[in-house]
């Protein structure tokens, strides 16, 4: 299981300074389906957006 997950989206709820993300878990899903060809189909879908 990941322990140190890095992120660059800085207008989400979880994350914090130094490219932290701070859920207790996150999911990553393929944007396509199921599978990904490549880094570009897959996408965090635990963002939330920072109010
Ligand atoms: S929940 Fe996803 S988008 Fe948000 S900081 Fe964590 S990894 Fe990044």
């Amino acid at each position: 299981m990941a322990r140190d997950v890095l992120c660059n989206v800085e207008n989400c709820k979880y994350w914090d300074e130094g490219n932290k993300c701070i859920a207790d878990t996150i999911y990553v899903i393929g944007t396509e389906g199921e599978k990904a060809s490549d880094v570009d189909e897959t996408g965090c879908k635990t963002f939330e957006l920072r109010g």
